[in-house]
């Protein structure tokens, strides 16, 4: 089974070739990173644009690089929400007429079924498992039964972590996505400064960041007001520490509720170090259950993960019409 998948719902213009739902034979990113840096966040009218021009080089370079061509395609898995709707629509668009040109199958996939199927890129899924969200616009807590089955038990009641280490990086005059520049900056510092821990009610699996967000930002303006520096690494350090213990607490709780066999971790913030590790350190001493982390390329947006899941959703007998639209708030557990 050959898929080519599409993926267009924010910044990052991709499409790759996957054998079998689980081979990468190619995996194009091309990033508009550059282009939002300097508005320090994304903006939708650009990523759509940039997105138009990318979009059939991309494809191209994919099939290029995977020495194929549109006849060995078995299905084509596009991102169909969700995501920014002018940049979806590229991506749909561009699968839409590939598929009836070509007549290939379609599949829409929901793009944080992708997140979580960039783990089947790197092992076999054992269920049922748990799997810890963390990207820029979700944080959620996603229990699989089987293949195509998602629960959600817990998710953001306002920021998601990716936006919050976007805020806190801003804030402290980092650039977009400051993420990185976070991770970075905490491994320099140590947690020394007070920060919340929002655990919600006993027993949530849900998460909350912007009381976080709002007490570094009140900490660096309380200290620029008495003429105190802060250290931006301790800063960096206490905001990663609250954020990384709160995640892993919630996780390893729920994994042991739900008496898992595997936790994945997905999204961009998965690309976090301190996360990583925190979470490698936490399941070391829970041999039953395994932890599986992507590359970090596999972390952040790309196709590849969109081809995985759209190989199992295909393999299930998901197809989709040529009617099919972008939808911004696709819902994961109705599809
Ligand atoms: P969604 O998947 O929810 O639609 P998205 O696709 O924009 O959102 P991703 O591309 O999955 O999000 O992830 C991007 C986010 O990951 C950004 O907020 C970025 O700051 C964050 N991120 C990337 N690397 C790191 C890191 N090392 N530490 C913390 N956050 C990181
Ligand atoms: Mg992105
Ligand atoms: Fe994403």
């Amino acid at each position: 089974l050959i898929v080519l998948g599409i993926e267009t719902s924010c910044d990052e213009t991709a499409a790759s070739i996957v054998k079998d739902g689980k081979d990468i034979l190619s995996n194009v990113v091309a990033s508009q990173i550059e282009s939002h840096k300097r508005f320090g966040g994304v903006v939708p009218e650009l990523a759509s644009r940039h997105h138009v021009e990318q979009i059939t080089n991309v494809v191209e370079r994919a099939l290029e690089e995977a020495n194929v061509t549109f006849k060995d395609i078995d299905a084509i898995a596009v991102t169909e929400g969700p995501g920014l709707v002018g940049a979806l629509l590229v991506g749909v668009s561009a699968a839409k007429a590939i598929a009836f040109a070509q007549q290939i199958p379609l599949v829409g996939v929901h793009h944080i079924a992708g997140h979580i199927y960039a783990n089947r890129l790197i092992t076999e899924m054992k269920f049922p498992l748990l799997s810890l969200v963390v990207s820029g616009g979700h944080t959620e807590l996603v229990l699989m039964e089987k293949h195509g089955s998602f629960k959600v038990i817990g998710e953001t009641r306002d920021d998601a972590a990716g936006e919050a280490y976007d805020k806190v990086a801003r804030t402290l005059q980092l650039p977009y996505p400051g993420g990185p520049h976070i991770d970075r900056l905490a491994h320099e510092g140590e947690p020394i400064l007070k920060l919340p821990r929002a655990w919600l009610e006993e027993g949530s699996y849900d998460f909350s960041f912007s009381g976080l967000k709002s007490a570094v930002i009140n900490t660096l303006h309380n200290a620029e007001q008495r003429g105190e520096k802060i250290s931006p690494e301790n800063l960096a350090a206490s905001f990663q520490a609250s954020v990384i213990e709160v995640l892993t607490e919630k996780t390893i709780r729920a994994a042991k509720e739900y008496g898992v066999n595997q936790v994945l971790l997905a999204g961009g913030v998965a690309a976090n170090k301190g996360l990583r590790s925190s979470l490698t350190a936490a399941f070391d001493s829970l041999p039953d259950i395994e932890l599986h982390i992507p590359p970090l390329h596999l972390c952040t947006d790309n196709a590849a993960m969109i081809a995985a899941a759209g190989s199992m959703l295909y393999k299930l007998g998901k197809r989709s019409n040529l009617d099919m639209n972008a939808n911004p708030g696709l819902d994961i557990e109705r599809i």
